[in-house]
């Protein structure tokens, strides 16, 4: 449990972080709130020559609500999407999310940048960012770039962040006027990382939906968005057939997970479960 030795410097601005990467792509870290790189450094998954803390970079911290939209500092902690009321008022996933990752020492360190880079499978954030369709800022030697959270995950622990690029925010476009979302997860006991986990955004007009957005995590080797069963319901009523609909549709999506706690068959039925229990939840 003690890590190999590195060096440590404390990023003064982005372009210091940037130019730090750029010289060492292989060799150096980006440390935000160390919650999931300590443990690995411990553990000695990883043994980077160099660590890099971007803890103090104020480009990164902050939420910011215009009409433009809502961004996101990448550095934003669990805890404070947690309390943010302008960010709640409309998208309340954001504390029913935040309120089911770990504990509050977690909570209080971790940030959605440092989750959503590092792509486990099973974190929260990737699944309410594919619902609520975001685009994740993105810095690097070569400029700036936006990539959809669509485009964002790549695989198990795999993005499409360059070596030497840093997630610097989360752009996501302002809810329409009546859009009402929810979270769920079927947590780990033992992790409470998601075994499954579903966002959801949906608007209804006289009772049809006519946006239907969803993000799943836990389910498969990356957070993915249902395309199908969104557009299914488009233009449909959240009857019970439709729920079951597009539930199947959800759950065969992907290629599920299977481990010694669930299997591949277990999950997508959670899938199904949790999309049906979101979908009346915000139907009532
Ligand atoms: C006991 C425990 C329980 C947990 N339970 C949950 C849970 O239920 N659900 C959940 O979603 N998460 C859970 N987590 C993970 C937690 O949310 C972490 O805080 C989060 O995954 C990583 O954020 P961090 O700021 O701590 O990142 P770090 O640990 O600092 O970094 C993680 C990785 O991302 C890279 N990185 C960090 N920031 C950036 C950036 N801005 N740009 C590019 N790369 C970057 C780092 O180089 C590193 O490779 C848990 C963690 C612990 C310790």
């Amino acid at each position: 449990m003690i890590p190999a030795a590195f060096d440590y410097v404390r990023a003064t601005s982005l372009a210091h972080a940037i130019g730090l990467l750029r010289d060492d792509p292989d060799g150096a870290k980006l440390l935000a709130g160390g919650h999931t790189l300590l443990p690995s450094l411990k553990l000695r998954l990883a043994s980077p020559a160099l660590l890099i803390d971007i803890g103090g970079l104020a480009e990164l911290k902050g939420i910011e609500i215009s009409d433009g939209g809502i961004r996101i500092g990448a550095l934003t902690t669990h805890a404070e999407l947690f309390a943010s009321e302008p960010l709640n008022k409309d998208l309340p996933l954001f504390r029913q999310a935040a309120g089911l990752i770990a504990d509050p020492q977690v909570r209080n360190r971790g940030t959605v940048g440092g989750s959503l880079a590092n792509a486990d499978p099973a974190a929260d954030w990737p699944a309410v960012m594919l619902a609520l369709q975001a685009e994740f800022e993105i810095a690097g030697s070569k400029g700036f770039r936006r990539v959809p959270a669509c485009d964002f995950f790549v695989d198990i622990f795999s993005t499409v962040l360059e070596p030497d690029e840093i997630l610097t925010g989360i752009h996501i476009p302002q809810p329409k006027s009546g859009t009402r979302c929810v979270y769920r997860k079927i947590r780990h006991p033992a992790s409470g990382f998601a075994v499954v986990g579903i966002a959801i955004a949906i608007r209804l007009t006289q009772n049809l939906v006519t946006d239907a957005t969803v993000g799943v995590t836990g389910a498969a080797n990356h957070a993915f968005a249902g395309e199908d069963a969104g557009d299914f319901l488009i233009g449909k009523t959240l009857s019970q057939e439709n729920i079951d609909q597009a539930a199947r549709l959800l759950s065969q999506a992907t290629k599920c997970l299977s481990d010694r706690y669930a299997s591949a068959d277990y999950r997508a039925n959670l899938i199904q479960v949790e999309l049906k229990r979101a979908l009346l939840a915000l139907s009532s």
